[in-house]
């Protein structure tokens, strides 16, 4: 299902909450948003522009990049959006030239005037996605020699934990143990 507001419905001043429970396609190859996004919606009609606030979270199965687990990535997007109803652009009513001012910035509404939720939640989760995945921060990853998953197992080729040069000092304090 897709969350479409009809701004031409709202009367200017108008806000509406709501509950956001919907599957969303992520609409980009490699990446599936196969849980419900979730969360809270809000969208404010103002004459000119109607912004669209939100707190929504998901989750993704991603490849861990050190250990190549599949895991469930999970995905905030804070929306802050603020799009001009005006559905001409200012750029194609004049030919003079104009100061840049923030609606230049702003998205604008197709001329339909609808908000599609869904898109934006979307882009954001997709901007959300960490460049490099990790199942876990301290994830120890595979030993590049046999392959063990160092976060399950261990192997021979695994570097110390300590470093060989403080191991005196570790000897030391095993005669002075802590009270
Ligand atoms: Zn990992
Ligand atoms: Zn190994």
């Amino acid at each position: 299902m897709e969350v479409r507001i009809e701004v031409a419905a709202l009367e200017v001043g108008q806000v509406v909450r709501a509950a956001f429970a919907e599957t969303i396609e992520s609409q980009a190859g490699e990446v599936v948003f196969d849980r419900p996004v979730t969360g809270d919606v809000e969208i404010a009609r103002d004459r000119r522009t109607v912004r669209l606030l939100g707190h929504l979270e998901t989750t993704t199965p991603l490849t861990c990049g050190r250990c190549l687990t599949v895991f469930q990535q999970p995905l905030r997007a804070d929306l802050d959006e603020e799009f001009l109803v005006d559905p001409v652009p200012v750029h194609a009513t004049g030919t003079g030239q104009h100061q840049l001012g923030t609606q230049d910035f702003m998205l604008h509404l197709g001329p339909d005037l609808i908000l599609d939720v869904n898109e934006v939640a979307r882009q954001h989760f997709l901007l959300s996605l960490p460049m490099v995945p990790l199942c876990r921060p301290d994830c120890r990853g595979l030993c590049p020699q046999c392959g063990a998953n160092w976060n399950e197992t261990t192997c021979s080729h695994q570097v110390p934990a300590v470093d060989p040069r403080l191991a005196p000092l570790l000897k030391w304090t095993d005669r002075f143990p802590e009270k």
